[in-house]
């Protein structure tokens, strides 16, 4: 039988014993939710033994005021919240502040104080009179600057006749009392608010209440001697009045310590009794704790348990832990849910507003475009088809953001025409200039999302459709508010409400669950697995103020954050004292550093050990020897099958094939018929290398530039020299000043898009204007050598039967029949000549010779004020004809199906983007 029986039925006996069966309509009984009303249920048809019975009525207490009708229209939090930032922006005393957050904080305080009034108003005038006297009473008091405004701001808030939703809350707990007749009986397992207290107080005055408080319903177990745990319990209560959460809290109280001695002991007994004691498992790390918690479920899973709960103190983790035992195929049903902002539904808005906001960055847009919820309305394939094109587009032309640039550049491409007209359409909605209320935002928001087709996109996702429901709900209640804000302003609120919004996904029905400490009062589960249990997250800090803290909670008397957490403490002594199979996680190492054990798990977990210490003869099955995986077991309460488990789990993926160095062959079929003289001056680098970049084509998607590179300085010095060689074909004869102001004034011509887009480009033309004098200096001596510029810029295609080899020369210079290939290269010359010191390695001189029938070939290395010719010492006609001849050899291996290896030289691997695919340094 689960201990939690004995609790139901204990209940069950006391509430048959004061009404007897089988009529129990007369009665209500609270519960902390709707998980408790079937055991309770169970336990009064067994009491009662009889073959029917009335039940009682079964609620929560919030359940039961909401069904109390109000006269009075409720004002939405989203409306108190555009009112309350109004105020403060016309105020402007927190000129560079947050201010939708500090909102958001205020009204959470405003409603502590209404609940917090000593009485319990049940209407209008009642409740102006009752803020009266709090306003009255706090006048005269000293208190704290922000306290003050915080009580002054509550109180000019609360004039009108509108209700809030604690106001009405309130309202309701108030009519409730005043019609009390029946007996009413509340089950509790830690402490309620004021306006809770003061409910059941003026219930009390007209009607018997009975509170069962798990605290104080302590239960024997036979065969097992108590222990006094009241060191233990002063030692939590030293430890909390230490901490800074309770400097202005309320600590713990006689009863407190006497109630939780008796949890203590309920939870020792059991343990005891049954033999089940907490287990704990320390991580290392957290991917251990979500790897050894998801293991722990399908272990619980595969010995049959089918109710297990999983509550998440730590998010972070749990998102990890879904994650894998999503990938074991076990969906987890989610009781607490997750913020919208948290979601891919929302992300595509975040998105949509990003691009937006950025002119259409091409991040920004290729994110959005990439999200699988715009464009709903066309084929899957036609959109991928479209954005792959758009990509594509942009990374060749580098253009860095604009709509309007993008346009033009699809000019040509019908498959774009459409998609971009969309976004044009959807961004003509916004008008982000413009100055508008929150409802208009969320109105011109909803138009956009419908053109984008976001709309049809999130209706067909359970998220999505709620998520919608939330924008059209806003902008109902927002209807009537006349602020007006900025597009930045209104995106602050939009994406504090999808931080605050939770999505709650129905559709999964499992039997594990994720939940949350407050959720499992009164509940019993076959396993309860609870995650992150460090000192960090349990106690939870989440109440904590960002603008006001707890010394101002004090001054107004509101509870401060030790009371939230002598809440969690509670709860979770009662969640053990109830359930069998328990396992808490934590990680002892965080990031490097040191992390400690929850302290109320750390105290309970103490005194366990202590106690089963002094009775070693108690029959506990983890204690002492070896356990059934061989490993020594001292006496604690630590988890060592997991271990075993996860090692055996690493095992087998270390079984797995190693990577190894590729050496991938590539069908005929996507072998290029036609190669670049970079794509064989890969080749030689590293096969691989070409593989991936020439063969799989991944190097297409070059990344967008936005500034001037060296390769943007390299191109357009060549653009300036042919320019410059068209006007003067021959510098000799000319004077050296009109040389250097013609060559100047094409520098500037070519050198001014740069100019406007980049200051940077200011910077790479002096480095040029540096080498300028030199470059004419060594043009005049190279004419006095008998050369003369013949071109430059000439393509060639040369077929060389199994394989085309194509490119460019930047110039050719002629001495009678003589020919001399030149290439311009921005390095300098012991770069250049390094490059040519192994002959074979760098293709591209031999190459150019042999399209053009060169005899000579060679680098004009231009940089750092010297211009110098760079050319190999090998008989060039000779390394030509080598180059050409070992081209057609490879290319015939690899159509034969030889293999390409990855083995590039680490000068290579350094500048090598292929790196994460090769995954050299794994080999
Ligand atoms: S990193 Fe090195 S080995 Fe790998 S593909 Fe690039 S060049 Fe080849």
């Amino acid at each position: 039988m689960n201990i939690s029986t004995t609790y139901f039925d204990r209940i069950a006996q006391r509430i048959l014993a004061a009404h007897p069966a089988p009529d129990l309509r007369g009665i209500t009984i609270l519960l902390p939710n709707f998980h408790a009303a079937q055991p309770l249920a169970q336990a009064l048809m067994r009491a009662a033994q009889l073959p029917a019975l009335l039940l009682p009525q079964m609620v929560t207490l919030n359940d039961w005021a909401q069904g109390i009708p109000l006269e009075t229209q409720l004002v939405s939090d989203s409306q108190r919240s555009a009112l309350l930032y109004q105020q403060l922006r016309k105020l402007q005393w927190f000129e560079h502040a947050d201010l939708w957050s500090m909102t958001q904080e205020l009204l959470k305080l405003f409603d502590e104080l209404t609940q917090s009034l000593a009485v319990l108003p049940s209407d209008a005038d009642e409740f102006a009179t009752a803020v009266q006297q709090a306003y009255q009473a706090k006048q005269n008091a000293t208190l704290q600057l922000e306290a003050r405004l915080v009580f002054e701001l509550w109180h000019a808030m609360q004039d009108g006749e509108e209700l809030d939703a604690a106001r009405a809350y309130q309202q309701r707990l108030a009519t409730l009392a005043a019609r009390a007749t029946q007996p009413l009986y509340v089950l509790r397992a830690s402490d309620w608010n004021t306006l809770e207290q003061n409910f059941l107080r003026e219930y009390s005055e007209r009607a018997e209440v009975v509170v069962f408080d798990l605290r104080e319903m302590g239960i024997g177990s036979a065969g097992f001697a108590k222990q006094p745990l009241t060191p233990a319990l002063s030692r939590l209560r030293e430890r909390e009045s230490n901490s800074p959460l309770s400097q202005a809290g309320e600590g713990l109280g006689g009863r407190d310590v006497a109630s939780l001695e008796n949890i203590f002991h309920s939870i020792e007994n059991k343990t005891s009794a049954s033999g089940n004691a907490p287990r704990f498992f320390a991580a290392t790390s957290l991917e251990q704790e979500a790897r050894a918690a998801a293991m722990q479920v399908r272990l619980w899973l595969q010995a049959g348990k089918r109710d297990i709960a999983i509550v998440a103190q730590d998010r972070v983790v749990a998102r990890r832990m879904r994650a894998l035992l999503e990938r074991a195929e076990i969906l987890v049903t989610d009781e607490t849910g997750w913020t919208f902002a948290t979601l891919s539904v929302s992300t595509v808005l975040d998105r949509w507003l990003t691009a937006l906001q950025s002119d259409f960055y091409h991040h920004d847009l290729l994110d959005l475009l990439k999200s699988p919820f715009i464009f709903a309305d066309m084929a899957a394939g036609e959109r991928k088809s479209a954005v792959y094109q758009l990509e594509q587009l942009l990374r060749q032309h580098g253009v860095v953001a604009g709509l309007e640039k993008f346009s033009a550049l699809a000019e040509h491409e019908i498959a774009l025409h459409q998609p971009l007209a969309r976004l044009r359409q959807a961004s003509a909605l916004l008008e982000l200039g413009k100055k508008k209320t929150l409802a208009e935002w969320l109105s011109a928001l909803r138009e956009s999302l419908i053109v984008l087709g976001i709309d049809q996109g999130l209706q067909q996702d359970d998220a999505g459709q709620q998520l919608l429901r939330a924008l059209d709900t806003w902008k109902q209640e927002l209807a009537n508010d006349q602020g007006r804000y900025r597009f930045h302003e209104w995106r602050r609120w939009l994406a504090q409400q999808l931080d605050t919004e939770t999505f709650r996904d129905s559709s999964i029905d499992s039997p594990v669950r994720f939940t949350h400490l407050a959720a499992t009062r009164w509940r019993a589960f076959d396993a309860v697995l609870l995650l992150g249990c460090d000192a960090d997250h349990l106690p939870s800090v989440a109440d904590g103020g960002r603008w006001f803290n707890d010394a101002v909670r004090s001054s107004l008397n509101l509870p401060a954050r030790a009371i939230h957490s002598t809440r969690q403490r509670d709860d979770l002594l009662a969640l053990l004292a109830l359930n069998d199979c328990v396992l808490v996680t934590w990680q002892k190492d965080r990031n490097g550093e040191a992390g400690l054990l929850s302290p109320f798990l750390q105290i309970l977990r103490d005194e366990l050990e202590k106690n089963f210490a002094a009775f070693s003869d108690a029959p506990f099955p983890l204690h002492g020897g070896r356990n059934r995986f061989g490993a020594n077991e001292q006496s604690d309460f630590n988890e060592y099958e997991l271990h075993f488990y996860l090692a055996a789990e690493d095992a087998h993926q270390a079984d797995l094939a190693q990577a190894a160095q590729p050496t991938p062959n590539a069908a005929n079929e996507i072998i290029p018929a036609s190669i670049s003289i970079s794509a064989y001056n890969s080749l030689v680098a590293c096969p691989y290398q070409f593989f991936a970049r020439y063969i799989l084509r991944l190097n297409e998607l070059d990344e967008v530039q936005e500034g001037i590179e060296k390769r943007d300085y390299g191109e357009r010095v060549h653009e300036i020299l042919q320019r410059f060689h068209e006007r003067f074909a021959t510098v000799s004869g000319h004077a050296v000043d009109e040389l250097e102001t013609a060559l100047r004034q094409i520098s500037e011509e070519v050198f001014a898009d740069l100019l406007q887009q980049d200051f940077a480009a200011r910077a790479w033309l002096a480095r040029w204007y540096v080498s300028l004098p030199a470059y004419i200096e060594w043009q005049q001596q190279n004419e006095t050598q008998g050369w003369r510029y013949a071109e430059s810029e000439k393509s060639f295609d040369w077929d060389l039967e199994a394989v085309r080899l194509r490119g460019r020369i930047d110039r050719l210079d002629v001495r009678g029949e003589e020919k001399l290939v030149l290439d311009y290269k921005t390095q300098s010359d012991t770069v250049l000549r390094n490059k040519l010191k192994e002959p074979g390695e760098d293709v591209q001189l031999a190459c150019y010779a042999y399209a053009h029938e060169a005899a000579d070939a060679a680098f004009v290395s231009i940089e750092n004020g010297k211009v110098k010719l760079v050319a190999p010492k090998e008989d060039m006609p000779l390394l030509a004809q080598l180059n050409a001849e070992r081209l057609v050899s490879v290319m015939e291996a690899i159509r034969g199906g030889a293999g390409l290896p990855a083995n590039g030289i680490d000068a290579v691997c350094g500048w090598c983007e292929m790196r994460g695919l090769c995954r050299k340094g794994e080999w």
